[in-house]
């Protein structure tokens, strides 16, 4: 007899999300003739640049000749964009230990975010930071690792709290962490780790053979030269780290979908019986499995991004949406409300002063929609430590966040 996998009966609906699109239809649908801007929004608004654009058309023409068709490709992704990502991100950064054999060409970051969990053994533990992208979670209490759940929490993860007063920022762990959740910079808060602060974490997986998925979406949008932009800069970390990238957020490639997933061959870890397992050998095993690779149109869509052209539209969608994020912020600070982000991040993540009593982020919600017509989304919904602070994003157009900065300064709580 068929009988469902139980972890889906276990797992909670994704309450966040649903929960904010509800409110908002409620309010629109009892306020018809209020402009309502949407500042929760996770997806980009800039169109995609004309180099990508020609870039597909090109790849697409030749698709339709018999001397240009690409059917089935590599699963790990064409040599000619592994290479790109492997001479342009990492070797001209520094960073010689990458070369195109440890990168894998995906379909997007959060795909590889849910699939790696293929590679972990049955009983290891995960730790995830609170507030924290729900992915992490999410994917292994579906691969059977959450345990039970009480009040928003898994029994078998250990959570690694950044509270408000340590300004969002983690620190290490006292219970035990064989795989280690890390994104910086981060979403939700904006938060960013320098060197010396990503230098103890390699170092602590490093001491406790603890493998490190750095989640890195959000790695164009650093301009902090103490801030690396990747994990790999920190000595050791080609030991201990996997990093997940994607061009989603730099490129406006959330509807194309393409990342890419970097397992170094120099990863060390062991199986169960202590026989060494290579990563980088069981991700292409895996990958060639249960995965046929990306487009080739996608594949030669992101290659663009790698010319000159390429380079300069990334650097004009980045560069916009940190100025929206730039003029929340300053908006935010202007009120004398506290503010996290918003530099090196599209991410401003904030708590508002009230005239009395401690709402928390679902009532600050409410208010700011009622009041100003702005959605936000509820930090209370990526862990208890986001309880009272809210998430606007830079990823509207200018002219709806402008908009936005004026409601926000008319705005009394
Ligand atoms: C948007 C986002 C992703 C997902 O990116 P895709 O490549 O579009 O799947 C992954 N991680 C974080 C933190 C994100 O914000």
């Amino acid at each position: 007899m068929f009988k469902a996998n139980d972890n889906f009966a276990i797992l909670p609906e994704s309450y966040l999300f649903s929960e904010v699109a509800r409110k908002i239809r409620e309010f629109r649908e009892a306020n018809p003739d209020k402009e309502l801007i949407r500042m929760d929004i996770g997806d980009v608004s800039l169109p995609l640049p004309a180099v990508v654009v020609d870039a597909m058309r090109d790849a697409a023409t030749q698709m339709g000749e018999s001397a240009g068709f690409h059917g089935y490709g590599p699963e790990q992704g064409y040599e000619f964009l592994r290479s790109l990502i492997a001479e342009h991100d990492y070797v001209r950064r520094g960073i010689e230990c990458i070369g195109a054999d440890d990168v894998f060409v995906s379909d997007g970051a959060k795909s590889d975010l849910g699939n790696f969990t293929d590679l972990f053994g049955k009983n290891v533990r995960i730790a995830v930071a609170e507030p924290g992208y729900p992915v992490y979670v999410d994917a292994n209490v579906l691969a059977g690792r959450g345990g039970q759940e009480q009040s928003g929490r898994w029994s078998n993860f250990t959570y690694i709290e950044c509270p408000a007063s340590a300004g969002f920022r983690p620190s290490l762990p006292n219970d035990r962490a064989d795989v280690i959740y890390l994104c910086y910079p981060n979403n939700p808060t904006g938060v960013a780790l320098t060197r010396d602060e990503l230098k103890k974490w390699v170092d602590f997986a490093l001491a406790n053979n603890s493998l490190i998925i750095f989640d890195s979406a959000y790695e164009a949008y650093i301009t902090d030269s103490d801030v690396p932009r990747s994990i790999y800069e920190i000595e050791g970390a080609e030991k201990v780290a996997v990093e997940i990238r994607s061009f989603s957020k730099t490129a406006g490639f959330t509807g194309v979908r393409c990342g890419y997933t970097v397992v170094p061959r120099t990863l060390r870890f062991t199986f169960d019986s202590g026989e060494p397992a290579d990563l980088n050998k069981m991700w292409r095993r895996r990958q060639s499995t249960k995965f046929n690779g990306v487009g080739y149109v996608v594949q030669c869509a992101a290659a663009s991004l790698y010319t000159p052209e390429g380079k300069a539209a990334v650097k004009t969608h980045v560069d916009y949406y940190m100025r929206n994020a730039r003029l929340l912020r300053e908006a935010l600070v202007e009120k004398g409300w506290e503010v996290v982000g918003g530099v090196n991040s599209p991410y401003v993540w904030f708590r508002p002063t009230v005239k009395e009593g401690n709402p928390g982020s679902w009532e600050l919600f409410q208010k700011i929609l009622d009041t100003a017509n702005l959605s936000s989304t509820p930090g209370v919904g990526f862990g208890a430590c986001g309880e009272g602070w809210l998430r606007f994003t830079g990823f509207n157009t200018a002219e709806k966040t402008l908009e936005a900065t004026r409601r926000i300064k008319e705005l009394t709580l």
